[in-house]
């Protein structure tokens, strides 16, 4: 069994020394158990925050542990009367080419509804973290302006597209032209914005001749900045993530923005709310059904970044940091 520990906790970026390759012998599974060979693993950036020891809304990985990650994998042999040989999974097994599992944590996936790597991504966390986070904080009404950031991404993509079916007027932010492209000719979004342009703050605001009513954070740093102004009184902002952020060692220079932001906060009546899309657990039986339809329909589409093999793993993942990927980023690990 191929596996891919964290070899040591990055300082700043992650480089491929923080990585460590090993292999050991497939275990067997014990009762109740079964074994895995794994099919997909997902790559997302909270694995970031795994791999550093500050306190988190989760416990850090030790240097050694097999790098954390939810994957997609085929029961090969199986100790849990609930699960047959040949039935696909979702798993929480890491970067790893097999894996033990207990029968109670797994998820049986339905390959005829969808390819099952979208347990992944739009069928999965990622869809249902955007999901939850828009229609439970960002309550989008029709006509509203939605502005989402990493807008090609997993989270950002389903965000944009469920405020259209929510009727409201949807505005994405992303990285580069092909990706601008993608949003308005793909997904339908009303505007796209590159946040790579010189004039990025100029464009956001004409595309946005009303203000924001909802922004959905997934970035934070110079994103956040253009948008702040633009938020119109009552504004709600479901912050998702601060990937801009996750490789930050120091706080930024300049003068303490805090009091400023408050004051923002308490003038424009601000409803600016984090969240872990784990305490929205109640809806995801609503949001397996509602999801899969608004794919059978059309209305919501997909794409995914799918790299070859374990071995790809590390520098996806650190491209992923950076705006490389595009799409869901899927690691496709075994047949
Ligand atoms: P994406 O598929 O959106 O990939 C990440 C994207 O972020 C990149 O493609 C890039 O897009 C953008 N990005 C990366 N670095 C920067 C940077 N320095 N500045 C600006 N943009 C950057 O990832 P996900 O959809 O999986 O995750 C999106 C966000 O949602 C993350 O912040 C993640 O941590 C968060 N999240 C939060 C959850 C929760 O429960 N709160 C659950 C799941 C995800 P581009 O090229 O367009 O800039």
């Amino acid at each position: 069994n191929r596996r891919i520990l964290l070899a040591s906790r990055p300082d700043g970026k992650p480089t491929t020394d923080n990585f460590k390759f090993d292999t050991v012998p497939v275990a067997e599974p014990g009762d109740g158990q079964v074994l895995l060979k794994i099919l997909y693993l997902s790559l997302d950036p909270y694995m970031r925050g795994r791999m550093s020891a500050a306190k988190s809304y989760a416990a850090p990985l030790e240097v050694g542990d097999v790098m954390e990650g939810a994957t997609v994998g085929r029961v090969i042999q199986s100790r849990d009367p609930a699960f047959a040989e040949g039935d696909i999974v979702l798993s929480h097994s890491g970067w790893q080419n097999f894996a033990i599992a207990d029968g109670a944590t797994l998820r049986k996936l339905d390959p005829s509804v969808a390819p099952v790597s979208t347990a992944l991504g739009v069928l999965g966390m990622t869809g249902f973290t955007a999901y939850a986070g828009l229609l439970t904080i960002g309550q989008p009404k029709p006509g509203e302006t939605v502005v989402v950031a990493a807008a090609s991404g997993a989270v950002g993509s389903a965000v944009g597209q469920i405020a259209r079916i929510k009727g409201a007027r949807a505005v994405g932010i992303a990285g580069g032209a092909d990706k601008c492209a993608f949003l308005r000719d793909e997904l339908g979004f009303d505007v796209a914005v590159d946040h790579r342009a010189p004039d990025f703050a100029d464009q956001l605001k004409a595309a946005c001749p009303q203000g924001i009513d909802v922004y959905f954070e997934n970035v934070g740093g110079h994103v956040w900045e253009a948008v702040f102004p633009l938020l119109n009184e009552f504004a709600r902002v479901p912050v998702c993530g601060l990937i801009a952020q996750y490789n930050d060692t120091a706080p930024p220079a300049g003068p303490d923005r805090l009091p400023g932001f408050m004051r923002e906060v308490l003038s424009r009546s601000l409803n600016v709310r984090g969240f872990i899309q784990r305490e929205f657990v109640d809806q995801r039986p609503a949001f397996y059904k509602e999801m899969a339809a608004w794919i059978a329909s059309g209305q919501v589409r997909y794409r995914e970044d799918i790299v070859e093999g374990l071995d790809a793993a590390p520098e996806a993942f650190m491209g992923l940091l950076e705006g490389r990927n595009f799409g869901k980023l899927v690691v496709r690990i075994g047949e």
